[in-house]
């Protein structure tokens, strides 16, 4: 991957849009491809008990309802770490300790979600160029069945005061 690209791999990471689990894919495929596998990390998250707030009870521990144990393999691309979750660290990392440990979930700076999406859909297009046409064709196609939905709603709206309006020509109408 080329070290220009790195900005769209940013911004494309921190978003939220439609697209994100396409994006995640070609994520994983990229620190795959050219990335470093340097350890791990291992992220907790505990989610607090609604019946207590915390404060501990007899239906959780502590005050934690359930705690999940996610590890996130390590790449190094340009310079930067990515993150890629794992169900099972594969063979050659096991045993040994985490990088660090990550409490809740990370947070990505705010970005704008339009831009976020239009960085992914230019990540797509270079390195996956047939997932990014398939998006295409989709958007396309969701476009035209919503153009054609309306089409048939003004149909039927139109047929049904039909009869009204033939009605109307009455005798006493004088047209
Ligand atoms: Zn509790």
């Amino acid at each position: 991957m080329r070290q220009q690209d790195m900005p769209l791999l940013i911004l494309a990471n921190a978003g939220n849009y439609r697209e994100k689990r396409r994006f995640y894919a070609l994520k994983d495929a990229l620190l795959e491809s050219f990335g470093a596998l340097q350890g791990y990390d291992l992220q907790i998250i505990e989610d607090l008990c609604w019946n207590c707030d915390g404060a501990g009870c007899r239906r959780c521990v502590g005050g934690v309802w359930n705690r999940r144990r996610v590890y996130l393999l390590r790449f190094r691309l340009h310079g930067r770490i990515f993150h890629r979750p794992v169900p099972i660290l594969p063979q050659d990392l096991r045993g040994e300790e985490p990088c660090e440990k990550i409490h809740g979930y990370i947070r990505h700076p705010q970005v704008d979600s339009h831009r976020a999406q239009a960085a992914a859909m230019r990540l797509l297009y270079r390195y996956d160029r047939k997932e990014w046409a398939k998006i295409l064709r989709n958007r396309l196609l969701g476009w035209l069945r919503q153009r054609w939905l309306s089409i048939g709603y003004r149909w039927r709206r139109w047929r049904w005061h039909l009869p009204s309006i033939r009605k109307s020509k009455s005798p006493e109408i004088p047209f």
